[in-house]
């Protein structure tokens, strides 16, 4: 088994880049809020919502 890292982490889809994302330890306090993957895709996920459509640039 090659992905002994990851074992029990949740994971989650940011609805920005739309890839999964999996738990931190700088979430554990605040995992239920996160929603994006990184501040960039929060930037992009709150300011600018725009359609999930978004694959080919
Ligand atoms: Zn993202």
């Amino acid at each position: 088994m090659p992905n002994k890292a990851q074992q029990n982490l949740p994971t989650k889809r940011c609805p920005v880049c739309r890839r999964l994302f999996t738990w931190r330890k700088k979430w554990q306090r605040d995992w239920a809020r996160v929603k994006y993957c990184s501040k960039a895709c929060a930037k992009r996920g709150s300011c600018d919502p725009q359609p999930l459509d978004d694959g080919h640039r």
